[in-house]
């Protein structure tokens, strides 16, 4: 079989991790117990875990001139991502993501840094690699405007567009009308729709609109009803990169002809995969590893 090829336009970043036994309060120092760096961002991360399914990943993001910069990429290349349209942004920081893992629970301030820089003109200078695949995958740690570029450009050269609209925020209609496939989990769905019933919302998007709920699946409206499709039963040990190795199964699975129950349920089993294991690229399984447990 052919390996499909899918762009993933988004959001690169390291993540740098500190455990504390405690949150210092404004003003005050505490001592940490560990500190990690760990290369994360929805973009990236969605192009690992699409890379490690079979798909022949074409990554489309800048990284900073700085060492994470050069971490960032060699963490993509090492995992089989073709980084030809990663620029490093001259002056500028890679994004970075300051976690604080304390009493059970994570503080987190993220800057964008050169994230800031996949402009609609930088999506534009890949329009070449956009028309020969067969999916792209977007998400909203970018600026609004490269969404909605990118929206009217694979429209424009018929190319399916899947958007994960992770970060919420408002999203014009006109741009939910142009993509293919629109994935928000459950609390995004209710930011983005505000005011409706999710039964209501579904109903007007049919076989476009997936909502992730978690360990219960993912629901959607097909054939004149409300239909969910049931996650795969797992011991969780982290969720932190669930949505995005759902996200990049499904995009797989599409781009290679999969029909769309088959390709949801190739994404839950991978999804369920990557909550048995710690982190987020740490816990996205292989194609061989989906297989196995689909089989
Ligand atoms: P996250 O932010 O934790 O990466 P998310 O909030 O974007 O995830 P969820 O709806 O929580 O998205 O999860 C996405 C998909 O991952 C679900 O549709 C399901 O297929 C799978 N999943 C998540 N949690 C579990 C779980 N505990 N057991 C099995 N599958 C899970």
């Amino acid at each position: 079989m052919n390996k499909p090829k899918i762009a993933v336009i988004g959001s690169s970043s390291m993540d740098l991790v500190v455990t504390s036994n405690r949150r210092p309060l404004a003003g005050e120092t505490v001592l940490g117990e560990s500190f990690e760096t760990v290369p994360g961002g929805k973009g990236a991360n969605q192009a690992v875990a699409a890379a490690r399914l079979g798909a022949d990943v074409y990554m489309i993001g800048r990284v900073g001139d700085d060492p994470y910069g050069t971490e960032i990429l060699e963490n993509l290349k090492r995992e089989g991502v073709h980084t030809d349209h990663v620029e490093p942004v001259t002056h500028s920081k890679s994004g970075t993501a300051h976690i604080i893992l304390a009493e059970g629970d994570n503080s987190i301030v993220v800057v964008k840094g050169a994230n800031d820089y996949v402009t609609p003109d930088y999506v534009n200078q890949a329009r070449a690699r956009l028309a020969e695949c067969d999916l792209v995958l977007i998400q909203q740690e970018i600026p609004e405007e490269t969404v909605i570029e990118t929206a009217r450009l694979c429209k424009e050269l018929d190319v399916p567009l899947l958007l994960n609209p992770a970060p919420a925020r408002e999203i014009p209609e006109a741009v939910i009308e142009q993509v293919s496939y629109l994935t928000p989990n459950e609390h995004e769905a209710a930011q983005l729709f505000e005011g409706e019933t999710l039964s209501a919302i579904l109903k007007r998007f049919p076989n476009k609109l997936f909502i992730t709920e978690g360990k219960a699946g993912v629901r959607f409206f097909n054939n004149q009803e409300e239909v969910v499709v049931p996650s795969f039963p797992v011991e969780a040990v982290d969720t932190t990169g669930a949505g995005d190795t759902f996200n990049a199964a499904f995009a797989t699975a599409i781009a290679e002809g999969k029909l769309l129950f088959e390709s949801l349920r190739f994404a839950n089993q991978a999804a369920a995969l990557s909550v048995t294991a710690f982190g987020a690229q740490g816990g996205m399984p292989t194609r061989a590893e989906v297989e196995k447990e689909l089989n």
